[in-house]
């Protein structure tokens, strides 16, 4: 189904009223359609419509529950003690509130991509027109949205047909935040039920946002060989005037780069990017730059570096002004969700900006307008550029950062707020001293998020001492990333279907979220690598697809030029910003409907039953999380697709973990005889915390099973649990009983010791069924 808007112009027409004359009127939109497959049960769910799969799900992997705060403040009967027993004056328990605790922030998360996307349709539908067709794969691909198809029920053909659906996903988000409200849903399966609801709304409003910019400004189309770019501190042309962009929505970036390309200026400045705004710069540019991810903020302001910064909207620091100020860097905000306290300067004359912001008597200004904001920041950029290096004050010498250091009184309070607890105390008194490499090792662990500096009563720049001592390696930090791909060609999904259903390919990996945990860079490349060696999928997005990107071999090659970006066994697939988490979520569904044939349209229940038993799947988000990634997982939830996240455990209030000891959790279906059949834990958990890359490692084969997996599938991927556990933890792994189904599941060159755990578990052989969670069909005999 699309729908079309009517438009009726009428020139010239007598009636017994008078004469009406070039008379144009919309009478909204209707629905056309233009899809033959049949509607499923289930097309624009409501917030119950599939609350029994959400249970099927919750009985299964139950919640566990991690208090980070015992009080609930969030109402004026409050602060309300929730410890124990006890309830709030609301009547909620401690389960309850952390589950409502979960749902508000993965509303805000859903609700962050769904109005990136209403922003980003609306700016190009006033662009190109609402007829702009949708072409995110060209001929590669059939099933443009796969997310839009199963949710909605409708196959969108133009960036108008996405309105319809934003239309759905913002009354369910309205709906779904009511629920937090006081005295409102207290239930915490039905508040974690809700949960999913607002993951599957998120996916939806990812994939609405990335196939309209990539349809309207020609971005990578499902392109495995999208261009690799530069990404890195020191990959930045300082001696060109730098346009420094921050947040997620491109639409100002475009403004700049189309700007450039309008006056002759590609190449003449560089435009770089922090967080996954640079990331879909190079999307639209291969000669735009990437600095890095969301914790490179503070670090590369403080250089002095950027002629003039441009900020749009989410995980941009909210200081962002006062720091940029510091360094007289003049801040355009361009977006109504992030004004900055600026002055709305949008409808003044571009010169007059351009002179104030010249002449320093302007530090920042909102300008709601793309085009003027390329204009501005080129033009302002250009002309500060060759005056500001001329003044430029020298920068800290590493004697007067010693000088600085000595004002430490050891008190510890900056490593007592470091979220690393790294050693900065001591770091600070070698330096002191005169010996710089400790304090330039806590750079590797550093996040950027000036916490140290906020705590220190001695006001020590401590993150900028920390940078100075590493200011070499930073000015050689310079990678390759390949530009985020988009979509997975449906070709691409015919080629893998199979092999990954039947388990030879022993699964997906997807890395998103952050990265915001000491190393995290380096862990996450080393993870990406070692099961792209073991023949899994890997994709990646956003921040995490960056730093996996500042990792470079002994020959100085990232994972990006190691490893093919196309969708098969041993790749490394870059799918783009964080809206383009939902190709991924996409693909599982893709495999369902394209290579197993399944109706999608409208029929989640069964789709998420399919992707759930057959699709090895799981998404590893690692570090520190904003909201987004909260509602990002739970999409992943409602799919059945376990999420794993490390380490601090408890920051993420609850778990949703399956119990093995549980025999009777784990039966399914037969689809083919109606039987019930006890098929082990697989996959064993929804959502889990570990605490190392290693139990990371383990973790992610162990939740690559599935109850389809073929003999061959299943002795494959006990190989790598069996191999991984052994390696990084030292052991062989405990429960290989629960997943061994039959002797012909065991990897022969382990069988020996595999039998002998056996017979020591008294275990007892069953057959691979055609697994569902739902089905309970008639058998004709
Ligand atoms: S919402 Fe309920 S638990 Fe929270 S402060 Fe208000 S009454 Fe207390
Ligand atoms: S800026 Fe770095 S050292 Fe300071 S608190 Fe944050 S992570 Fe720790
Ligand atoms: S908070 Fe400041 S004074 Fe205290 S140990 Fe840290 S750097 Fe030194």
């Amino acid at each position: 189904m699309g729908t079309k808007e009517i438009n009726i112009s009428i020139k010239e027409l007598e009636t017994e009223l008078g004469q009406i004359k070039d008379l144009r009127m919309s009478v909204g939109r209707l629905a056309q359609e233009t899809w033959d497959e049949p509607q499923g049960p289930t097309p624009f769910p409501s917030l119950t419509t599939l609350r029994n799969w959400d249970l099927t799900l919750l009985n299964r992997y139950r919640p566990f529950y991690l208090p980070l705060c015992d009080l609930c403040c969030l109402c004026t009967y409050g602060k309300c003690d929730l410890t124990g027993d006890r309830k709030g004056a609301c009547g909620i328990s401690m389960p309850g509130q952390q589950s409502r605790i979960v749902l508000l922030a993965a509303c805000i998360g859903a609700a962050t991509h769904m109005n990136h996307a209403r922003e980003m349709v609306t700016h190009l539908v006033h662009t190109y027109g609402d007829e702009k067709k949708l072409d995110p794969g060209g001929l590669s691909i059939k099933v443009e949205a796969p997310i839009t198809r199963l949710v909605c029920g409708m196959k969108p053909e133009t960036l108008g047909d996405l309105e319809a659906v934003l239309d759905y996903a913002e009354q369910q988000i309205g709906a779904l935040l009511a629920c937090t409200h006081t005295g409102q849903e207290g239930n915490p399966l039905d508040l974690e039920s809700k949960v999913f609801h607002t993951g599957m709304i998120d996916h939806l409003s990812m994939e609405v946002a990335d196939i309209a910019q990539v349809s309207a400004y020609d971005l990578p189309k499902a392109d495995p060989d999208a261009p690799l770019v530069e990404i890195g501190y020191g990959s930045i042309d300082t001696t060109k005037p730098v346009i420094l962009v921050i947040g997620h929505n491109v639409v100002p970036s475009v403004g700049i780069m189309d700007y450039m390309q309008d006056h002759d200026l590609t190449g003449e400045l560089e435009v770089a990017g922090i967080c996954c705004t640079g990331i879909d710069m190079t999307r639209y540019s291969a000669r735009a730059k990437i600095v890095g991810p969301i914790s490179w903020q503070i670090r590369y302001i403080r250089s002095g570096i950027p002629d003039i910064i441009v900020v749009d909207e989410q995980c941009i620091r909210t200081d962002v002004f006062d720091e940029a100020r510091v360094q007289q860097i003049p801040v355009i905000a361009t977006s109504e969700k992030n004004c900055l306290g600026l002055p709305d300067r949008t409808g003044d004359p571009v010169d007059d900006i351009i002179d104030e912001f010249t002449r320093g008597t302007l530090e920042g200004a909102l300008i709601l307008d793309p085009e003027k904001v390329g204009e501005i920041a080129v033009r302002t950029a250009t002309i500060n550029a060759p005056k500001k290096r001329k003044k430029k004050k020298a920068k800290l010498t590493l004697k007067e950062g010693m000088e600085e250091a000595k004002k430490c009184t050891q008190c510890r309070e900056c490593r007592r707020a470091c979220p690393n607890d790294l050693h900065i105390p001591d770091a600070l008194k070698l330096f002191a001293r005169g010996d710089s490499a400790m304090l330039a090792g806590v750079y590797d662990a550093c996040v950027g998020c000036i916490r140290c500096e906020q705590a220190c009563s001695e006001d020590i720049d401590i993150h900028s001492l920390i940078t100075l001592t590493a200011e070499e390696r930073l000015e050689h930090e310079s990678y390759k990333l390949r530009s985020g791909r988009g979509a997975i060609q449906d070709i691409e999904i015919r080629q893998v279907g199979g092999p990954i259903v039947l388990g030879e390919i022993p699964g997906i990996v997807a890395f998103v979220g952050c990265a915001n945990y000491p190393s995290g860079g380096e862990d996450l490349a080393e993870m990406a690598m070692e099961f792209a060696n073991r023949r899994f999928i890997i994709c990646t997005s956003g921040c995490a697809a960056m730093t996996i990107g500042m990792y470079r071999d002994a020959d100085g090659k990232s994972p990006y030029e190691l490893y093919p970006g196309n969708f098969e066994a041993g790749g490394i697939v870059n799918v783009g910003s964080c809206v383009s988490n939902s190709h991924i979520a996409g693909a599982a569904i893709k495999i369902a409907s394209i290579f197993a044939r399944r109706n999608l349209r409208g029929n989640y229940e069964e789709i998420a039953d399919y992707v759930h038993n057959r699709v090895g799947a799981v998404g590893v988000a690692w570090g520190a999380m904003s909201q987004k990634a909260a509602a990002i997982a739970a999409g992943f939830w409602r799919l059945g697709i376990p999420v794993i996240v490390g380490p601090h455990g408890t920051k993420y209030r609850r778990m949703l973990l399956g119990r093995a000891d549980r025999d009777e959790d784990w039966y399914v279906t037969d689809a083919r005889t109606n039987e019930r059949i006890y098929v082990g834990p697989v996959p064993e958990h929804l959502f889990i915390s570990v605490e190392t890359k290693e139990e990371a490692m383990v973790m992610i084969a162990k939740l690559s099973m599935r109850p389809n997996d073929t003999s061959r599938g299943r002795a494959l991927k006990l190989t790598h649990y069996i191999d991984l556990h052994r390696r990084l933890l030292g052991s062989m792994p405990a429960d290989i009983h629960r997943f061994v189904r039959m002797e012909a599941d065991i990897p022969i060159t382990m069988k020996e010791d595999i039998v002998a755990i056996l017979k020591e578990k008294d275990w007892k052989e069953t057959v691979i069924p055609d697994p569902t969670l739902i089905r309970k069909k008639e058998v004709v005999s």
